[in-house]
């Protein structure tokens, strides 16, 4: 059953051009060592738990005034009642935005035949070849990843790929190959990495403004929509 560990009642930022909330769930397939939810990530039984009527009950008194619910984590598809979830948000008049790591390939296919939520935000945590790195996973299996990548291409709803940049794990190559990976994607983003509490590994950090705009300069030769946030 999915929890909700935490609630945001109100977010200009997380849906784009909509007025959102943001539900957090709990667990994760991943080990991130630049996650910023990483106890929520890896023991959300040590976090609280919002009851789901509570949930319920506030969407029902803002449906109408927020556009969308946002779904994120932790890694949401872990959980065997997310089409419920997402199926009840949008019977309450709310778009639903899921995000995704995109390591369940299977749970998104279903998903977009079944129950599609209104926008998917996946993450590229790296290169193909960076992968295990950044997901804290060596020697992982990258192929369901890339399965998810054709296929939130291929689905007919709005969906954005988006890579958090950390010094110490991505490269000017891994930039490269992300490139030619999504070469033609409509939206792609690259987000600025903030060290906070939560972070597991401290020594990591972001890149400047200056190099950033490097990267997005030899992404646009293969995606020309690459944009940067929070710089
Ligand atoms: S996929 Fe997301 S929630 Fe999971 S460990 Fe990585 S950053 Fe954290």
């Amino acid at each position: 059953m999915m929890k909700i560990h935490g609630l945001s009642k109100l977010t200009l930022l997380d849906y784009p051009e909509h007025t959102a909330c943001t539900l957090f769930c709990g667990g994760c397939n991943f080990r991130c060592p630049f996650c910023q939810n990483s106890t929520l990530a890896r023991a959300p039984e040590r976090e609280p738990v919002i009851p789901r009527d509570e949930i319920m009950a506030f969407l029902k008194k803002r449906s109408g005034i927020l556009q969308g619910v946002c779904i994120t984590g932790g890694e949401p598809t872990l959980h065997e009642d997310l089409p419920e979830w997402i199926r009840q948000i949008r019977h309450l008049g709310y778009l639903v935005k899921l995000d995704t790591n995109g390591y369940r390939p299977d749970v998104l296919e279903k998903l977009l035949a079944d129950c599609p939520p209104d926008y998917v935000a996946m993450d590229i945590k790296s290169s193909r070849a960076g992968y295990g790195l950044a997901a804290g996973l060596p020697g992982m299996d990258t192929k369901p990843v890339e399965e998810s990548v054709r296929l939130l291409r291929a689905a007919r709803i709005p969906v954005e790929f988006r890579t958090t940049l950390v010094k110490g794990i991505h490269t000017k190559e891994d930039i490269r190959s992300i490139g030619r990976w999504l070469a033609g994607t409509d939206r792609y983003f690259l987000q600025h990495f903030e060290d906070s509490e939560n972070v597991p590994d401290h020594r990591l950090s972001g890149f400047s403004k200056q190099e950033t705009e490097g990267f997005l300069k030899i992404l646009r030769r293969t995606i020309p929509g690459a944009a940067a946030r929070g710089l």
